[in-house]
């Protein structure tokens, strides 16, 4: 830790980040490229619709795309880029939204992607205005579903990759993508968080929608490419519903930053770095008592992989979840990937550490599996009681 942390200026813990890029940890490390182009920019002004149009060039090399545009977070894309599918160039409609009279206003979702980033991946699409048609169940989906759920009044599909959703029984892409084609429907696909800036709309997405603050290690914002024409109708609504959802400068140049700096990144030499932290952290979990660590892909196929840590509460004297608690607490909080906590494992992701991190992390895991393996009973806390506990201290908020 630098002497100078800004968080301790703030007086907000020095958080050690091995959960992946969450929002709720402030993303990811921005890159230096992206930092020193944010602080130049602050202080001038500029033609933010120029601005614009550089991201459009810059989105459409990456992406492959016809153009694109850089929004306040994938959130925020989704819901400008279901309302341009609904108004498309009428500027009369982008100020009405989310009154949808006379507009084409249905999105159909499978329903096993209806699923939480943080906040519902429908609830982006209803923001717009539009209705939310689920297709399939939550575990299965066919394609004559969502051929019989498309109608005269389905204005936009959406389709989610991501670790969240339900990842069997349901249409690929491109099987998903020919259908909705076929009938004339645009198909917006929610990428938040996968590497590949190409793969979507290669396989038949019109939109594909990436977080800038995620993988690519930009600012807070967001990455709409695709269609010409539904980009414009997205970029349109920043005289309607977006205004609420504007990026500012600095969002719009930074991103152009971290896309330049993907465009030129040593992606081996990352992969190599990453493999050897994870070797380090299996090394020291290796043998343990009631300890069983593996190294695992990435669930959507992101070039990355995670060690999973998973716990035997009766040989560890601890539960996975008051491990993850244990690393949590105190001055150097070291927080896990808990997602899946309650089957009894964490992972550790490796790509959010700044150098010297991953010794802090593995002196932490070992400091705690001591003690709770010096204590006479065993640390078993109720899992139902620690997702209420989090729920309570959110309303609780800010005390
Ligand atoms: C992170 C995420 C989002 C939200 O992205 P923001 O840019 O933070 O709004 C949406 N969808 C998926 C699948 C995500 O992982």
């Amino acid at each position: 830790m630098k002497s100078a942390d800004i968080r301790a200026r703030l007086g907000v813990r020095p958080v050690i980040n091995v959960a992946g890029t969450m929002t709720a940890l402030g993303a990811s490390i921005v890159l230096p490229e992206a930092v020193e182009t944010v602080g130049a920019i602050l202080s001038e002004f500029v033609e933010i619709d120029d601005l614009q149009r550089k991201a459009s060039a810059a989105i459409a090399r990456l992406c492959q795309a016809e153009a694109g545009l850089v929004t306040a977070s994938c959130s925020a894309g989704i819901t400008l880029g279901v309302a341009g599918a609904m108004t498309g160039a009428d500027l009369a409609a982008v100020e009405r939204l989310p009154d949808t009279a006379g507009l084409k206003n249905e999105v159909a979702i499978l329903a096993g992607h209806m699923v939480s980033y943080g906040a519902p991946v429908e609830q982006a699409i209803r923001l717009a205005g539009a209705r939310v048609v689920p297709v399939g169940q939550a575990t299965s989906a066919h394609a004559y579903q969502l051929a019989g759920a498309l109608t005269e009044r389905t204005a936009a599909v959406v389709y989610v990759i991501s670790h969240h959703t339900v990842r069997y029984g349901m249409p690929p892409l491109a099987e998903f993508a020919q259908i909705a084609r076929a009938k004339g429907v645009p198909v917006i696909v929610d990428a938040a968080s996968e590497y590949d800036l190409r793969g979507p709309l290669a396989a038949g997405a019109d939109l594909a929608l990436y977080s800038s603050h995620k993988f690519l290690g930009g600012p807070t914002g967001g990455i709409v490419a695709g269609r010409r024409d539904l980009v414009r109708a997205a970029f349109l609504q920043n005289s309607g519903i977006g205004r609420g959802m504007k990026i500012g400068k600095e969002g719009i140049a930074g991103t152009i930053a971290a896309l330049e700096a993907w465009e030129r990144r040593d992606h081996a030499a990352v992969r190599a770095r990453e493999s050897e932290t994870l070797r380090l952290w299996l090394d020291a979990l290796q043998g343990r008592p009631g300890v069983t660590a593996v190294i695992v892909p990435d669930p959507t196929d992101n070039p990355l992989d995670r060690l999973q840590v998973a716990v035997e509460p009766n040989a560890a004297h601890i539960t996975a979840w008051d491990l993850a608690d244990r690393l949590a607490s105190g001055s150097r909080p070291v927080i896990v990937r808990d997602h899946e906590i309650e089957h009894g494992h964490f992972f550790l992701d490796p790509c959010n550490l700044h150098p010297g991190e991953d010794t802090v992390v593995t002196a932490r895991l070992v400091e705690e599996l001591d003690r709770a393996l010096a204590s006479n009973e065993i640390i078993a806390t109720s899992v139902s009681a620690r997702r209420a506990r989090r729920i309570r201290s959110r309303l609780a908020w800010p005390d």
